[in-house]
C-alpha cells in the first residue's frame, strides 16, 4: 500500500485527555521512540450512552499544545462538529480524525468538510460503524472535494452483531477493497478499537502491517486500568515501545531480487487461478449435462445423500492436502449453490418448452 521508502505512520496516545498530568506523562513515555509520528487524544468524546466521561473539552487542547511544544510531536484530535474543527486548528492540531459514528452520517461529514474548505491539514476518516464501504468512500470523497489537505483512512473494525473475540470485527476485505478502489489513499489500522482488549493489540497490529497497511493508531495511557474511557484496550507507554520494537515492519526498499522473486510467485498464482477457473467452468458444464439428464429422468436437482457425501469426502481430501476443513466447506457450498441454480434453470427452461 505505501509508496516505496515511506515510513509507516504511527499515532499513539490516550483514548481521552483526562488531566494535564495524564496527558504529559503519557507523552513523556512515548515521545522518545523514533517510530512515533503523532500524539493522539480524544478531547470531545462521542459516548454511546449519556452520563459517561465525555472528554475534558476545550481545556485539553492547551495540554496537547504543551505536548506539541515540549516534545516536538504533531497532535491528532477527533473532530465531530465545525466548532471542533475551528478550535483544533486554532490550537495548531495537525491531524484531525473523523470518528466512526460521525462517518456514518453524511450530513455531519459534509459540515466538517465545509469547515475544512481550503485548509491544508492531515485528515483521517475512520470507517463507519457498519460495514458500508460506500459510506466510507463517500466520506473520504466529501473531504477530498473540499480540502487540499492529505486525506487518509483509518480501519477500526465494524460493530459485530454476532459474538466475536473482537470489540469491532475487522472484516479485512473491506479496507482491502477500499485500497483497490482508491489506491492513492493511505490506510491506517486502529488495532485498539478492533480488539477492545490490550492483549490482542500486538497480533492485530502485526497482521495489518503484513497486509501492507500504511500505519497504526494505538491507544496508550499512563495508567490504562484507571482510564476514564476504553480502559481494557489501552497499552502503557512501556508496552507500546516494546510493541513498536517487536513489530516487523515491511521492507521500505524492496530491492530488485526481492521484486523478481515476488513477480515469479505472482505469476505462479495467476497461472494456478486461471487453471482453477477453467476447472470450475468444466464442472459447471458437466452440471448442465447432469441437469438435462435429471430432467429427462424426472429426478430432483438437489439430492441430499449425494450432497452429504460430496461434503464429507471433499473435506477429507482437502484436509489431507493441508486445506482447512472450514475453507473447503465454504468453497463447496458456493460451488454447489451455483450447480443447483444451473440445474434448476435447465428444468425451468424445459418446463416452459413443455407448456
Ligand atoms: C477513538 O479513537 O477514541 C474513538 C472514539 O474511536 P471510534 O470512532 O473508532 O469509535
Ligand atoms: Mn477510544
Amino acid at each position: 500500500m505505501p509508496q516505496q521508502g515511506q515510513k509507516p505512520i504511527i499515532i499513539a496516545g490516550p483514548c481521552s485527555a483526562e488531566t494535564e498530568e495524564q496527558v504529559m506523562q503519557t507523552a513523556a513515555g512515548i515521545a522518545g521512540h523514533s517510530a512515533v509520528t503523532a500524539f493522539r487524544s480524544g478531547v470531545w468524546k462521542p459516548r454511546s450512552r449519556p452520563g459517561n466521561f465525555e472528554g475534558a473539552g476545550d481545556n485539553a487542547l492547551q495540554w496537547l499544545k504543551k505536548v506539541k511544544n515540549e516534545y516536538d510531536l504533531p497532535i491528532a484530535v477527533e473532530v465531530a462538529t465545525p466548532s471542533h474543527v475551528e478550535k483544533a486548528l486554532e490550537a495548531g492540531v495537525e491531524y484531525l480524525w473523523v470518528g466512526a459514528r460521525t462517518t456514518s452520517n453524511p450530513f455531519s461529514v459534509q459540515e466538517l468538510a465545509r469547515a475544512l474548505e481550503g485548509i491544508d491539514v492531515q485528515i483521517m476518516v475512520k470507517n463507519p460503524v457498519n460495514p458500508d464501504l460506500s459510506l466510507w468512500i463517500g466520506a473520504i470523497e466529501r473531504m477530498m472535494k473540499m480540502t487540499p489537505g492529505n486525506v487518509m483512512a483509518i480501519h477500526r473494525g465494524f460493530y459485530p452483531y454476532e459474538q466475536t473475540p473482537y470489540r469491532n470485527i475487522p472484516k479485512w476485505e473491506i479496507p482491502i477493497e477500499l485500497k483497490t478502489r482508491m489506491p492513492e489513499i493511505a490506510i491506517i489500522c486502529d488495532p485498539s478499537h478492533i480488539s477492545g482488549d490490550r492483549g490482542l493489540v500486538p497480533e492485530i497490529a502485526q497482521y495489518a502491517l503484513d497486509l501492507n497497511f500504511d500505519g497504526l493508531m494505538i491507544e496508550t495511557h499512563i495508567d490504562p486500568k484507571n482510564a476514564l474511557s476504553d480502559a481494557n484496550q489501552q497499552l502503557t507507554p512501556d508496552s507500546l515501545l516494546k510493541l513498536l520494537d517487536n513489530l516487523e515492519f515491511r521492507d521500505q526498499n524492496v530491492n530488485g531480487s526481492v521484486q523478481n522473486a515476488l513477480e515469479s510467485f505472482r505469476n505462479q498464482i495467476d497461472s494456478i487461478d486461471s487453471q482453477i477457473l477453467e476447472l470450475l467452468a468444466q464442472r459447471m458444464e458437466t452440471t448442465r449435462k447432469i441437469g438435462a439428464y435429471k430432467r429427462h429422468r424426472n429426478v430432483a436437482a438437489f439430492q441430499l445423500k449425494r450432497w452429504k457425501n460430496i461434503i464429507r469426502s471433499r473435506m477429507e481430501t482437502g484436509s489431507s492436502l493441508g486445506l482447512s476443513k472450514e475453507f473447503v466447506k465454504k468453497m463447496l457450498q458456493s460451488v454447489h449453490k451455483e450447480s443447483i441454480r444451473i440445474q434448476s434453470e435447465i428444468m425451468k427452461q424445459h418446463r416452459n418448452k413443455d407448456d
